[in-house]
């Protein structure tokens, strides 16, 4: 690899690092002492497969040059910073060069936007068809969708990518507004909205006809920026649930913002996302995609913010004690798995092994149930836990009392990424 091509990959892979709609970020441990590995670097990062493989892919940005000027973006153009961009060829090189390394199962391609939306996407597009056609590049390819592009660009796009994200940024339109005004939210759904019906069209085409090639297989997926205006968490999660069930997107992430300018619209410098929320996040958007819970069981007007010292589902139970305990032996499957301390797997087992006879305690714990908080909400053969003050607020402390390790060390401030 040339000096110039080196030099670029590591302005644009730690520009990428803000970018999360894969599974890995966060860490800063950086390479001591000829140690081995380095998490500070960017460039390569994680994302998980239909079937749950974890694959690695090689994240970069083409660019990091911008036209636009979104306040919380690092590329904006107002920003200070080194710019660079890589050649459609240079990404392939390195892609196929990688690849051929095992350093690298596929890849991920964002970036700033240079000229207009068309002209960046074009490019983007060029990348993952010449890895196509050119090289018979059968790894996992992620690309950004530029809002703003043509309809034909982002078609394109589908049939060469396994998974294409348009980033929602901001949770809010008022948020958007002000944080970054040459955007609209509305030119962020229109591809979207395509997205979503050219995979519902090509999937229906290829049961007919099995020569239809694939389109966007591994779906489309989000990105929203948290904390960076002022939103509550009933606004993220009640956004997030709109956009899976109108635009049936595969993944939400959520990204806690680092403040990094001194601007009047954003956060102070220093007064980060703590990291325990980002987890409190992704526990309710579990609980929505695996669980069954809607938005507004887990936040609403009520209770606009999420608890940060328990999860999400623990404090729902605890809102709502009176429907506890709930029997084991007798209740349906859709309200096992709301119970504290049961999640899919030993829900299923339960239900499986009631099958054989009724459950004693010592049996659910051998199915994986963690009683030190099930036991709470529960009965079953034998056993029913007796309070003194059965309160949401006493129960929340016996837990927090006796998994203080999980529940209240967890309240750690987000890894600075530099
Ligand atoms: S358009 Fe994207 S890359 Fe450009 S400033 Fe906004 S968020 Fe950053």
């Amino acid at each position: 690899m040339s000096d110039r091509v080196f030099q670029k990959l590591h302005i644009l892979a730690d520009a990428a690092k803000y970018d999360v709609s894969c599974s890995s970020s966060g860490s800063n441990r950086s390479n001591k002492n000829k140690g081995l590995g380095n998490a500070d670097q960017g460039g390569i990062c994680h994302s998980y497969t239909e079937d749950g493989r974890c694959v690695s892919l090689l994240k970069i940005l083409l660019t990091n040059h911008c036209i636009y000027d979104c306040a919380y973006c690092v590329s904006r153009k107002s920003n200070d910073i080194q710019r660079a961009a890589f050649t459609v060829q240079e990404v392939v090189d390195l892609t196929i060069n990688f690849y051929r390394r095992n350093y690298i199962e596929g890849l991920f391609l964002s970036s700033g936007i240079f000229k207009n939306a068309d002209y960046t996407m074009e490019r983007l597009v060029s990348i993952a068809k010449k890895l196509r056609q050119e090289h018979k590049f059968n790894g996992y390819i992620h690309l950004k969708t530029i809002p703003g592009a043509s309809e034909e660009l982002v078609h394109q796009a589908g049939l060469y990518a396994d998974r294409l994200s348009v980033n929602l940024e901001i949770p809010t339109e008022e948020g958007l507004k002000l944080l970054a005004p040459d955007k609209s939210r509305a030119e962020m759904i229109l591809p979207m909205k395509y997205l979503k019906n050219e995979i519902v069209r090509f999937k229906e085409e290829r049961q007919i006809i099995k020569s239809t090639p694939t389109f966007a297989p591994a779906g489309q997926s989000t990105q929203m920026i948290i904390g960076a205006s002022g939103e509550s968490d009933k606004h993220i999660i009640q956004t997030a649930q709109h956009f899976y069930t109108k635009f049936q997107l595969k993944r939400v992430y959520y990204s806690g913002y680092v403040p990094i300018s001194h601007d009047k619209r954003l956060p102070e410098i220093g007064s980060q996302v703590p990291m325990v929320r980002e987890n409190r996040l992704y526990q309710s958007d579990w609980l929505m995609r695996f669980y069954g819970f809607k938005a507004e069981e887990i936040v609403n007007d009520m209770y606009p913010l999420l608890d940060l010292d328990i999860d999400p589902k623990l404090s729902w139970a605890l809102r709502n004690q009176q429907l506890f305990p709930i029997d084991i032996n007798r209740a349906d499957y859709n309200l096992i798995v709301r119970i504290p301390g049961i999640g899919v797997q030993s829900a299923k087992k339960i239900i499986m092994a009631r099958r054989f006879g009724p459950l004693r305690i010592e049996n659910l714990q051998k199915l994986g149930v963690a009683i030190n908080r099930a036991k709470y909400f529960i009965i079953c053969l034998g056993f029913q836990q007796l309070y003194a003050d059965k309160s949401g607020a006493n129960i929340k402390q016996y837990i927090l009392a006796q998994s203080s390790s999980k529940y209240v060390k967890n309240n750690s401030e987000q890894l600075s990424l530099f």
